[in-house]
């Protein structure tokens, strides 16, 4: 009987020496605004789920611990607007690699502006949704062959069916549609869309490829689409966002007024100062902010995320609003409002961003710059509870005490 106490007691002593969490982030500013925080605290990781979030959690209670003063904590970035879809052999879109462009700039979750179309998805999701490190999800192009493809404005394409018959069969990735480049004269790509949108429950995102007499942004907000949709490239100026007067367009205010959601998407050719200077002056925000990245934006005016964030915040958005509009909001936008937040018992996606104070220039699709003085950094990139981006080895131990595993290779 005493044995069986005795070992009954040193299993207990044992358990409550294991700590309780495997990653402790502490002393960061966190920002996560869909539970209104914005202030120093801790953040506690185990089994890649947030445990904890609070102040002044013991160093004791963690396997590790990594020290953010002066850095802001904030839910892994979604980006809601990139291009990540490369075809073999032809065409391929511009598209990048998912984890090579995401853990870099604090993103954990990238979502494809349909690059692939209802025909070529489940191509698109062998080999890169389901290989990526990155949670990357989907907005499906109602044009069966997708983005690039010479079919872009043939109607037969948008076969509205199809693909909610497709995004029914993928609910776990697909997150929605997308209208982009239409350039014929009617509505077809847009109706077609939306009617995917209906059958599916999704959200639509469009890029209006060219307007004229009766295809406008009025109609488009007022008359096509639903509330809940995305209208992508909000700061674009091609679609008279911004009218001849230097004033936005009343359409978009009335379009925000009916519930259309705006989204930056930045690009190579679709963010001018000369647009989004005076939205912002007349206090038009974007709801989210998003790259479409692609092989022609991140070398050009648009970078990275974080780049086109401190755009927004330089413009004058809060620090707080900025990743609203970069986490929480997008989250709201796809469905998905799992994502976006530090919850406890959510995957433990995260960034740690820092903020340098300084002279910077920040240039637009055209290539015109403009100053401002905070640059947005990402020290730190966590998915799943991994460090998958750590740019000054805030999470590695010194080279000295390292357990190196030495390996000769003398043959
Ligand atoms: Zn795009």
């Amino acid at each position: 009987m005493l044995r069986t106490i005795t070992a009954f007691l040193a299993l207990t002593c044992a358990s409550t020496a294991q700590p309780l969490y495997d990653l402790l982030l502490k002393s960061g500013h966190v920002i996560d605004p869909q539970n209104n925080v914005s202030r120093v605290m801790d953040v506690a990781i185990a089994g890649g789920k947030i445990a904890r979030v609070a102040e002044n959690i013991p160093a004791s209670e963690a396997r590790k611990v990594v020290n953010l003063k002066d850095l802001y904590v904030t839910p892994g970035l979604i980006d809601i607007h990139v291009h990540v879809y490369a075809r073999c052999g032809a065409k391929n879109s511009e598209s990048v690699d998912p984890d090579a462009f995401s853990f870099r700039s604090g993103v954990t979750t990238m979502v494809d502006a349909g690059t692939a179309g209802w025909r070529e998805f489940p191509d698109f999701r062998t080999r890169v949704i389901d290989r990526a490190h990155t949670r990357v999800l989907a907005l499906l192009n109602i044009v069966g062959a997708g983005m690039g493809s010479d079919k872009e404005d043939d109607p037969a394409e948008m076969d509205a069916e199809a693909a909610a018959g497709m995004a029914k069969a993928n609910a776990d990735v697909i997150v929605g549609f997308k209208s982009a480049h239409y350039a014929g004269p009617g509505w077809e790509s847009i109706d077609n869309a939306v009617k995917a949108g209906n059958l599916t429950n999704l959200p639509v995102m469009v890029d209006f490829g060219r307007i004229n007499q009766v295809r406008n942004i009025g109609a488009l907000f007022l008359d096509k689409l639903r509330p809940g949709d995305i209208y992508t490239h909000c700061y674009s100026g091609h679609r008279q966002e911004l009218l001849e007067t230097g004033n936005v367009n009343p359409a978009m205010w009335a379009g925000r007024k009916r519930g259309i959601i705006f989204d930056v998407g930045h690009g190579g050719g679709s963010f001018y100062w000369y647009v989004a200077v005076p939205a912002y002056e007349e206090r038009f925000y974007p709801d989210s902010i998003s790259t479409d990245l692609h092989t022609g934006s991140m070398n050009a005016g648009m970078k990275d995320m974080l780049n086109v964030m401190s755009k927004c915040l330089n413009l004058g958005s809060s620090l707080e609003e900025v990743i609203r509009m970069s986490t929480c909001n997008p989250a709201k936008e796809i469905k998905r409002p799992q994502l976006g937040n530090l919850n406890v018992g959510a995957e433990a996606d995260i960034a740690v961003i820092r903020i340098d104070s300084g002279s910077f220039g920040f240039v637009d699709s055209a290539g015109a710059s403009n100053a401002g003085n905070r640059l947005m950094i990402c020290e730190m990139t966590l998915r799943k509870g991994a460090v998958v981006w750590d740019l000054n080895g805030r999470a590695s131990e010194a080279w000295k005490t390292f357990p190196y595993q030495k390996e000769s290779w003398k043959h």
